[in-house]
Parts: structure tokens; sequence; C-alpha cells
């Protein structure tokens, strides 16, 4: 059972992919023209530890970028500046480094 993880965002997905805030603004300002939007977002960019506290970020977020660019948002997620916030996406990455058995199966070159 100890190799049985569970990677859990503090609400959503999008509660961590809204941290690609670089990519979130644009897909954001196409959809709409939105002074709240674009208020969280830079709060989001300049605390990371922000978007922990936010309840139902897809529903926040439903008339313009919801779960429609998930993909995009992933390939630009700030990992280490989201990391060093020290919230969900922290306790998920040390969750899976206390894993003895994922460490050391990562830690070998797949041949
Ligand atoms: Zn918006």
């Amino acid at each position: 059972m100890c190799r049985l993880l569970v990677l859990s965002p503090c609400y959503s997905m999008e509660s961590w992919l809204y941290q690609a805030t670089n990519e979130l603004r644009p897909l954001c300002q196409n959809e709409h023209d939105s002074d709240d939007h674009a208020q969280l977002i830079a709060e989001w960019s300049e605390d990371r530890a922000r978007l922990d506290e936010v309840h139902q970020p897809k529903v926040v977020m439903k008339k313009c970028v919801a779960d429609h660019h998930n993909e995009a948002l992933a390939n630009s997620f700030p990992a280490e500046e989201v990391y060093c916030a020290g919230r969900s996406f922290y306790e998920s990455v040390e969750n899976l480094r206390s894993c003895t058995a994922l460490v050391e199966a990562l830690s070998h070159p797949v041949t």
C-alpha cells in the first residue's frame, strides 16, 4: 500500500493549472474584458499561495478559460515557483518524494 500515492490539488486540477498565469492571462482576455479576472490573475502571479485559497477555481473562470486549455496551461506550469509557495503542490511533491519505491524506480534509467 505504500506504493499507492494520491496526487491531489487543493480543489481541482485547475487549482494548479491556473498558476500558469502568463498563458492564462491572454486566454482569459481573448474571451472577455474582465477587470475582476485581470485582478485575480495578477494576484495569483504575484503570490503563488493565493490560488490554493480559491474555492472552485474552475467555476470562478467558467466564463472564459474554464477547463478548455488544460494542456496548454500544463505545458507552461511554473513548477519551481509553485513548489516554493509551500502549498498543495509542494505537499504533493514532498509526498511523492517520501515514497522510497518511487524514488528508487525513478533513479534507474529506462533501458
Ligand atoms: Zn476571464
